[in-house]
């Protein structure tokens, strides 16, 4: 088998367990990764995370031109948008994982920092999570937000619509989307209830010992 057939199969059993977790529903989420020849493969559109099929995924040359596959899904520039400012993106991943809008829905919510300090992945795996504001689908000014970043955060949260997050692999993208869409949870259920979270101190020691990206 071929590194990109066997990308082409990683991507989908990965959309799958996603889609199977209840984590994206419908045909919401898209997924993409860079090949090995520079070119990307990028989930279609209008397609489920539970039925990707591997020979149907859109594919891009390294010069951007879409050479096989279904047409792309209609968020590609928000992919594109990590993959031209961030030269260690592998794979990005977006999904429209309720707690993470529920978390977005909160007027007092952080832009600067979405996640609130609770548990050492959190931290370790996404660094600050900017807040974007809602865009209407296929508005421009959405990928034009994630390169005003300047490939500074290697995630997201569109408000009211979902998450987006760049990692060195598909399976970096899909652990560090998971584990926002995890701390979403715990922000979303201790709410209320006073949380303990990880004081400046600790999270300032967990930066430091995992040289967590972490844009000030
Ligand atoms: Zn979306």
């Amino acid at each position: 088998m071929t590194a990109e057939a066997r990308l082409r199969e990683q991507i989908c059993l990965l959309a799958k367990s996603i889609f199977d977790r209840g984590l994206t529903g419908g045909s919401t989420g898209n997924i993409s990764a860079r090949t090995e020849d520079g070119g990307l493969l990028i989930s279609p559109t209008g397609s489920s995370f539970g039925r990707l099929d591997p020979a149907r995924l859109s594919r891009f040359d390294k010069a951007g031109q879409w050479i096989g596959g279904d047409a792309p899904t209609k968020e590609m520039p928000l992919h594109s948008a990590f993959y031209d400012t961030r030269s260690t993106a592998g794979a990005v991943v977006h999904l429209h994982s309720c707690h993470s809008v529920a978390l977005s829905l909160i007027p007092d919510a952080n832009e600067d920092d979405f996640l609130p300090p609770l548990t050492p992945y959190g931290i370790m795996k996404l660094g600050r999570v900017k807040l974007l504001p809602f865009f209407l689908p296929g508005d421009p000014a959405m990928a034009a937000a994630v390169r005003g970043l300047a490939g500074k955060r290697s995630a997201v949260m569109l408000a009211n619509h979902g998450p987006v997050v760049a990692g060195k692999d598909v399976e970096a993208a899909c652990n560090a989307i998971e584990e926002l869409e995890d701390t979403a949870r715990l922000a979303m259920m201790t709410r209320g209830l006073n949380p303990r979270g990880l004081t400046d101190a600790q999270v300032q020691s967990l930066v430091t010992k995992f040289d967590v990206e972490w844009d000030v």
